[in-house]
């Protein structure tokens, strides 16, 4: 049967375009559903996108600030119109990258709204744009959707296009003289960091008393400290209560106040989206609008499958491709589970900053016996070559009764590159001998790593 698949998958994001080809490859007749572009938020609306912003910015901040490496340039500019018009041809280079890996495994591509109408003696029914296909197994990927909050004049100004979610800042061609963030969480402060480098003001109000989330509070600290030296203003503990044309008001410590904007951009969070898939059809329980699932990625309903940010367990693309993978592979039959503890994140500041596993916070929260180790990433040769005034620093989370790598905390140069390293010792459950026995090129910042291990006082 033309329309019988044994796997339809519902969405074209990360999680979604390597499950398919991930199952296309290995002989199953695969189909995926996809509304807007293949790529998903990530490759169209997230992570590379905003990358490539990040860049520009780097290159400019380089140009600007380059007199005492000996290097003075004249002239510089930069244009972001140009920036946004590259990130465009960056994505379709991406984008279409991925429509050929569907043609080469074979994967059936269906352009439209896929949604759940049943089960048929064959397996379950879905409709995309009018036609019906079966498909033995599902896999749901339809990810995640930014969190819009029910503040006054949220709404109206998003209407009217002065408030915006990433998907419409990462489009916009102009410079906001005055850029409002709401939420100083990862893609609250990759989009101040860029708009700071290119000349907007920024203000970063959040409701916590720090930046960047669940990030160890040390890092945080000297994140935000560069960010101000940079001159990013930043309201923290503050709450916003209402949004107008030109400006943001906001309450601290119970007074009311208000800050100038142009264009405001909210990044409060996301949320799995599970919106109309028709998962009622078939009974699939989710839990606070997320998808439940297990460690091998299973929903409650037998051959029914749910992978990255709809599960709202940790919405990094990376996640969804090792959640899509082991989906796959169980569908195959090669046992396989998901882990939590070892996902590393990266925030492409600058500096950046590289996390995995246990922060001092949550190890001890959790009554875990931790040594902890922190350097001045000035242990690092290459570090110091390279960085006039850096501050960075490295903090190893160390597990004082096995002696094992709990967690790694970096900020400063190249942390998003050296992160996987710590994130594969945390992992693999490494020891600090054996970690000590490791040979790492010199001279490179990811020496950082040995160094904060043998200052450990293990
Ligand atoms: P998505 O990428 O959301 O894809 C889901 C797809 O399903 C969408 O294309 C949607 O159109 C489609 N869909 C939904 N419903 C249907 C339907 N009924 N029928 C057909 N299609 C449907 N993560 C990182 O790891 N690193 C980063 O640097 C990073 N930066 C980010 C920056 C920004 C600004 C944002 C917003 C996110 C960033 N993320 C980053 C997060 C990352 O984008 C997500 O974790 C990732 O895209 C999740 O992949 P997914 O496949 O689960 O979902």
């Amino acid at each position: 049967m033309e329309n019988l698949f044994d796997l339809l998958v519902i969405g074209g994001g990360p999680a979604g375009y390597l499950a398919a080809e991930r199952a296309g490859h290995a002989g199953m007749k695969a189909a995926v559903a996809e509304k807007r572009a293949l790529g998903g938020v990530c490759l169209n609306e997230g992570c590379i996108p905003s990358k490539a912003f990040l860049n520009s910015a780097k290159m400019y901040d380089h140009a600007r600030h380059s007199e005492a490496y000996g290097v003075t340039a004249t002239g510089v500019s930069i244009d972001h119109a140009k920036v946004v018009a590259r990130k465009n041809k960056v994505v379709k280079q991406l984008v279409s990258g991925v429509g050929m890996k569907m043609k080469q495994n074979h994967v059936t591509v269906l352009n439209g709204v896929a949604k759940i109408t049943g089960r048929s003696a064959e397996g379950f029914t879905v409709t995309v744009e009018g036609q019906t296909y079966t498909a033995k197994r599902l896999l749901i990927a339809s990810g995640s959707v930014p969190v819009v909050p029910p503040i006054p004049g949220v709404k109206e100004g998003v209407a009217a296009g002065y408030v915006m979610t990433n998907r419409e800042i990462l489009d916009m061609t102009e410079v906001p003289k005055e850029l409002v963030v709401i939420g100083g969480g990862v893609i609250g402060l990759e989009m101040a960091s860029y708009f700071n480098s290119i000349g907007s003001h920024v203000t970063v109000i959040e409701m916590l008393d720090k930046i960047a989330g669940p990030t160890d509070r040390e890092i945080s600290s000297i994140l935000l400290k560069n960010y101000q030296k940079k001159g990013v203003d930043f309201k923290l503990s503050c709450k916003v209560v209402g949004v107008s044309e030109g400006s943001v008001s906001y309450e601290e410590k119970g007074e009311q106040k208000s800050v100038k904007a142009d264009k405001v951009l909210l990044s409060i969070g996301r949320r799995a989206f599970t919106q109309d898939l028709g998962l009622e059809t078939i009974g699939v329980y989710t839990e606070r609008g997320a998808i439940v699932t297990d460690e091998q990625m299973r929903t409650n309903v037998a051959g029914v499958y749910a992978a990255g940010d709809v599960n709202g367990k940790i919405m990094l693309a990376h996640t969804a491709y090792r959640e899509s993978e082991v989906a796959v592979n169980n569908m195959l039959g090669r046992k396989d589970v998901m882990r939590y503890h070892a996902i590393p994140s990266v925030i492409y500041t600058n500096p950046e900053v590289g996390a995995v596993g246990e922060t001092e916070e949550s190890a001890k929260a959790k009554g875990m016996d931790v040594e902890i180790s922190t350097v001045s990433m000035k242990y690092a040769g290459r570090y110091v070559a390279e960085e006039e005034n850096g501050d960075g620093i490295c903090k190893l989370i160390i597990d004082k009764k096995y002696k094992r790598l709990l967690g790694a905390h970096l900020i400063g140069s190249y942390a998003s590159e050296i992160i996987y390293g710590a994130a594969l010792m945390v992992e693999t459950e490494m020891t600090v001998d054996s970690i000590k026995e490791l040979v790492f090129p010199h001279p490179t910042v990811s020496e950082i790593i040995r160094e904060a291990l043998f200052e450990a006082k293990i």
